[in-house]
Order: structure tokens, then C-alpha cells, then sequence
């Protein structure tokens, strides 16, 4: 349920998830002027510069959404159906599985010349692979959020691990950053058992689903990606919209998406937390460790330093194939993630596999596939074999 309040603010029931909507900013073209009742936030705190865009026909940005995390709210119409913030004709731009240099660069380009902002759901280990790229996405006004350590399929893990793979990942991706990242969180596969839902309400995580998936992971073709994306678009008039920026189609094709985005009168939508995650000491402490681990590699041997690949650490699990139901599925709501069962990889740094056409977090591959199509991780690890 939500309610709209006379300042502009949407909340649902109680204590839990509130959204506030601060009104209309064309990054680089407008100020922000704050219509939420008197919430200040990082958006306010640093507004962007005026009058610094250089494209006169950048999609900017239309309005930036605060959400309060408080009590862990779900967002997304595929699985939740609780709060719903954005008007037709709006769309929130996401991005999974990163950071990975080659492919997130075109990215960060893509929407820097839109002038425009996304939410990234990044990876721990990828982020301890890649630190720099986390304060790359920041620096350029993105809002961090997580997405786990190693992409584990939750449903396969025990509370422990399922404890774990979430904290690591915060942790992980704010050692990185070097700061507090956004309470946001989003499930590997969409997979998002009753268990760890309850541990993100209590550790007041944001818990995102999405309204519309590219399967950018589908195609190497950006052509294919951007009419599915429309066809969907065209159906749903407005929504979160899932990317991954490790994949190719994505990275090749998000410029032309951006542009048709413009073209038919869509809006971005910015979403920014109210506060910040925080983070567990034995977590903040494995993930230096990780990080010191990196940067040892790193030093050793600084032509690999690129784009590398953080191995599985003792520990990660390969995920299996259930997924349960959300709390509140929604009528569409897809049946399980086919996931497989690959080797812990033994290895160490290796390039990374990223372009190549991989299942990430659709909850519902398609059975036609005709191609042999590995889940996330074996694509990423499978050269470790
Ligand atoms: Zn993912």
C-alpha cells in the first residue's frame, strides 16, 4: 500500500519504506529545489553544476527519488508490489554484476553523455577486483548499491552463508568505495528467500526488484536487447529497468538505448538512499583482507592489474536451481533461476570472461535457448577450470 502525503513524500503503512520525491532536476540545466518535507540528501548536499551539459538533447535528469530504507522496503513490480514511485513515462536506469573496466567504462560514458544517473547493484568481488572502478561510478554521481559477494544464488544457502554473502558484500564494495555506500540491495537471479528478505528488513536494506529486464544477457546484440527492451517499455509505459554492465550487449549498445529513451519522451529518475549501509566489523575485516590480497597481486604483477577477476574464496558455494516466492509476488512473477553448479576455480588472477552472452539475474531463462548458455558464474570461472 502507499499513500501520497501533502509534501510529495510516498510512504507505505507504519515505519517501514518511505519514498520521498524531490522535484524536478535537469542535471546541468536546473537546480534542485527540495518538495519533500524538509529531508536533506547527497543530492542536496552536492547538487550537480548548472549549466555543464554540453548535449543540448541529454535526457538529464527528471526527478531524484530519496528512499528511507528503513525496515528493508521492496521496490520493483516483478516480484513486489508495495511501492510504485514512479509516474508513466518514468524510468529508473540499473546496472548488475559490475564493476568490470572495459565494459562499465562504455557505460559511465554513455550516461555521462546524457548527463544522466543510474543505480549500480555491484558485486563484492568484482568491486575488490576493481576498486577504482568503484570510485569511478560514485565520483560521477551514481548511487552504489550491492548485489551480494559472489552472486550465490540465496535460495541454495543456509542462514550463515546467506549472512555472509550479503554482509561481505557491503563490505567489500564499501572498503572499495573507501565510504559508506547506499542500503540498497538487490538478490542475485532475483532469487529472494523469506529468510534473508527478513535479515535486510533488519539490517535496513533497500531490496529492489525490477519492473523491466533487458536479458541483455541474452544477446550479444544491442539491436536485440534495445527492441526488447522497448516492446516491454511500450507495455509497462514506465519502470525499473534491469542492465548488466558486464555484458556486451549492454555496453554497446546503452548509448543508442539512451538516445531512443530521449527520442520517445522518456524520464530518468535518479534513486537516492536517505542514509547510508552500514557495515559488521568481521566483515569490514575479511574484506581488507581481500582488498590487501588485490592490491598484493596487483603490485606483483601490475599487468594483470586490469580488469581482473576476484577468485571464490573458501567458502562461496556454487548456487542451485530453487527460487522461492517473494512475500508478495507479484501476479507475473517467474518461476525459478536455472542455475548450474560449477567448480570452485583454484586460480587466481585471470582476465575476466565478461563478454560473452551469460545468465545473470533473470528468475526465467528461457527454455528455447538453442545456445548453451552458462549461468553467471561458470561464464566468469570457467576459463579457471
Ligand atoms: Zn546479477
Amino acid at each position: 500500500m502507499t499513500a501520497m502525503n501533502g509534501a510529495g513524500r510516498l510512504s507505505r503503512g507504519g515505519s517501514r519504506g518511505r519514498v520521498a520525491a524531490l522535484s524536478a532536476l535537469a542535471l546541468g540545466i536546473g537546480a534542485l529545489t527540495a518538495t519533500s518535507d524538509g529531508v536533506l540528501t547527497r543530492a542536496l548536499a552536492a547538487p550537480p553544476p548548472e549549466n555543464t551539459c554540453a548535449n543540448p538533447g541529454a535526457l538529464g535528469v527528471e526527478r531524484i527519488v530519496e528512499i528511507d530504507t528503513k525496515g528493508g522496503p521492496l521496490l520493483g513490480n516483478l516480484q513486489y508490489k508495495e511501492i510504485d514511485f514512479l509516474k508513466p513515462g518514468e524510468v529508473v536506469l540499473t546496472f548488475d554484476d559490475g564493476p568490470s573496466r572495459q565494459s562499465t567504462n562504455r557505460v559511465l560514458d554513455a550516461l555521462a553523455a546524457h548527463c544522466t544517473r543510474a543505480t549500480f547493484f555491484m558485486v563484492g568481488r568484482m568491486a575488490v577486483a576493481e576498486p577504482d572502478m568503484v570510485r569511478k561510478v560514485d565520483s560521477l554521481g551514481h548511487t552504489v548499491g550491492t548485489h551480494s559477494w559472489s552472486h550465490a544464488n540465496q535460495a541454495s544457502l543456509g542462514a550463515d552463508r546467506s549472512k555472509r554473502e550479503i554482509e561481505l558484500g557491503i563490505s567489500a564494495v564499501s572498503a572499495a568505495l573507501g565510504r559508506p555506500i547506499a542500503p540498497f540491495f538487490r538478490f542475485p537471479y532475483l532469487s529472494d528467500p523469506k529468510g534473508a528478505i527478513r535479515y535486510l528488513e533488519q539490517r535496513d536494506q533497500g531490496i529492489f526488484s525490477i519492473d523491466v529486464d533487458t536479458k541483455d544477457f541474452q544477446t550479444r546484440s544491442a539491436s536485440v536487447m534495445q527492441q526488447r527492451l522497448f516492446r516491454e517499455l511500450q507495455s509497462h509505459g514506465k519502470g525499473i529497468i534491469l542492465f548488466h554492465d558486464i555484458q556486451h550487449s549492454t555496453a554497446t549498445g546503452i548509448a543508442s538505448v539512451l538516445d531512443e529513451l530521449k527520442k520517445r519522451g522518456f524520464k530518468i529518475v535518479h534513486m537516492v538512499p536517505k542514509g547510508t549501509a552500514t557495515t559488521i566489523a568481521e566483515f569490514d575485516a575479511a574484506a581488507r583482507k581481500e582488498l590487501e590480497r588485490r592490491n598484493a597481486l596487483a603490485t606483483a604483477a601490475p599487468l594483470a592489474n586490469r580488469s581482473m577477476v576476484w577468485p571464490v574464496t573458501q567458502g562461496d558455494a556454487p548456487p542451485t536451481t530453487s527460487v522461492r516466492r517473494s512475500r508478495q509476488p507479484a501476479a507475473n512473477a517467474p518461476p525459478a533461476a536455472s542455475a548450474g553448479s560449477p567448480a570452485p576455480p583454484t586460480a587466481t588472477v585471470k582476465p575476466p570472461q565478461h563478454d560473452q552472452a551469460t545468465a545473470t539475474d533473470s528468475p526465467r531463462p528461457k527454455p528455447s535457448w538453442k545456445r548453451e548458455e552458462l549461468p553467471w558464474q561458470e561464464q566468469m570461472f570457467k576459463h579457471l577450470r
